[in-house]
């Protein structure tokens, strides 16, 4: 085993807003926090400038230990965490679930009973379906990493990210959903009673 530090997860156990990544990287096996990288700098600048904090929501990834040399995780060591990622599922219950590339969106899709063709053509819709019996909205984007590669997929990240605060006020059966504006607003106003 090459991992340093284990990286199970970050955030509120009382959120309404999961976000799901592949797996740590090298500044997440230093720390054993996730998306505390590059990739998660620019998650949380984007989050930010929605009014979103990322203490208000729960993050974690598929895979919890660094593969080495950061390769895609193996089938195996998918397979071998999905006990981990599903109790989380079932702990948090989560009404929303952002997916953040297609690791995270393959496993996310596949417990929702939902074909996953790719990214670039499931991002910007909504899935609903349940995983484990707990009724679910996935919302599929890209990673941050593939945004930082090309940089101008930033703005569809900032339209998923909206969908999926828009679509917690539909789960949360709010009225007029679609009148609510999403801009500045801190999560904790799409939470409130
Ligand atoms: N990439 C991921 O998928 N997860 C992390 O935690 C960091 C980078």
């Amino acid at each position: 085993m090459s991992r340093k530090k284990a990286v199970p997860g970050d955030g509120r156990r009382d959120t309404e807003i999961m976000v799901v990544g592949e797996a740590p990287g090298a500044t997440e096996d230093e720390k054993g926090l996730p998306f505390v990288g590059a990739a998660g700098k620019l998650l949380e600048s984007v989050l930010e400038e929605m009014g979103v904090k990322r203490s208000d929501l729960y993050i974690t990834n598929v895979v919890k230990c660094r593969p080495p040399n950061n390769r895609q995780p193996a089938r195996d060591e998918i397979d071998a965490c999905s006990l981990y990622l599903e109790s989380q599922v079932l702990l948090i219950r989560p009404k929303v679930i952002i997916t953040l590339g297609s690791i995270a969106g393959e496993w996310v899709a596949s417990r929702m009973g939902i074909k996953w063709s790719g990214v670039t053509r499931m991002r910007g819709k909504i899935y609903r379906g349940n995983i484990l019996g707990i009724k679910i909205s996935m919302i599929p984007t890209y990673h941050p990493a593939a945004i930082l590669r090309n940089k101008g997929r930033v703005e569809d990240l900032k339209a998923d990210l909206r969908i999926a605060m828009e679509e917690l006020v539909r789960a949360r059966g709010s009225k007029n959903s679609s009148e609510q504006r999403v801009g500045k607003k801190t999560l904790l106003d799409y939470m409130g009673p």
